[in-house]
């Protein structure tokens, strides 16, 4: 019961994403931290790490019929990422607001793909869709003494 009204304090307020490992090995955390801090998130959770390509399969499952699914996991799994839980209001919508299009072709002057994305597959960042999904990819990745 407290955990349900926990959550629905919370909903809308947080949202999860990860920088990719092309834009982690091209140094790139630094530069996107700054631009989520600047934008009005707070990071409650983050962590370095890296995803099996067998783990990468799981939180993708979603797209698992999708032609580009085996090229993404391979990439997701390819080399360290940064997760991140993170708190503002209008959380899910207005981070996907500053990620901007999966398209980096299509993605407006002063998002972070816009700035770091490479590709349609390796455009630097993920961001949650929904309230619902934003709490799933958290607790995949952090366990609730993680998350401040
Ligand atoms: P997002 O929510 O904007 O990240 O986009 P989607 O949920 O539609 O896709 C998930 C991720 O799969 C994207 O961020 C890309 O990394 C990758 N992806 C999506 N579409 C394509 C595609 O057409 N080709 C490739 N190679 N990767 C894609
Ligand atoms: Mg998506």
């Amino acid at each position: 019961k407290i955990l349900n009204q926990i959550h629905f304090i919370m909903a809308g307020n947080r949202t999860f994403t990860m920088i990719k490992p092309h834009a982690v090995a091209d140094n790139h955390i630094g530069g996107i931290t700054a631009m989520i801090e600047a934008a009005g998130f707070r990071i409650v959770a983050m962590k370095k790490t890296q995803l099996s390509a067998a783990q990468a399969g799981k939180f993708y499952e979603v797209h698992k019929e999708r032609p580009f699914y085996g090229e993404l996991c391979e990439m997701m799994s390819s080399g360290p990422i940064v997760p991140m839980i993170l708190e503002k209001d209008n959380a899910v919508a207005d981070f996907r607001a500053l990620i901007g299009a999966t398209n980096p072709a299509n993605a407006e002057e002063g998002t972070i793909r816009k700035k770091y994305a490479k590709s349609m597959g390796e455009n630097a960042i993920h961001g949650s869709d929904s309230d619902e999904n934003a709490a799933i990819e958290g607790a995949f990745f952090f366990a609730s003494i993680e998350q401040y």
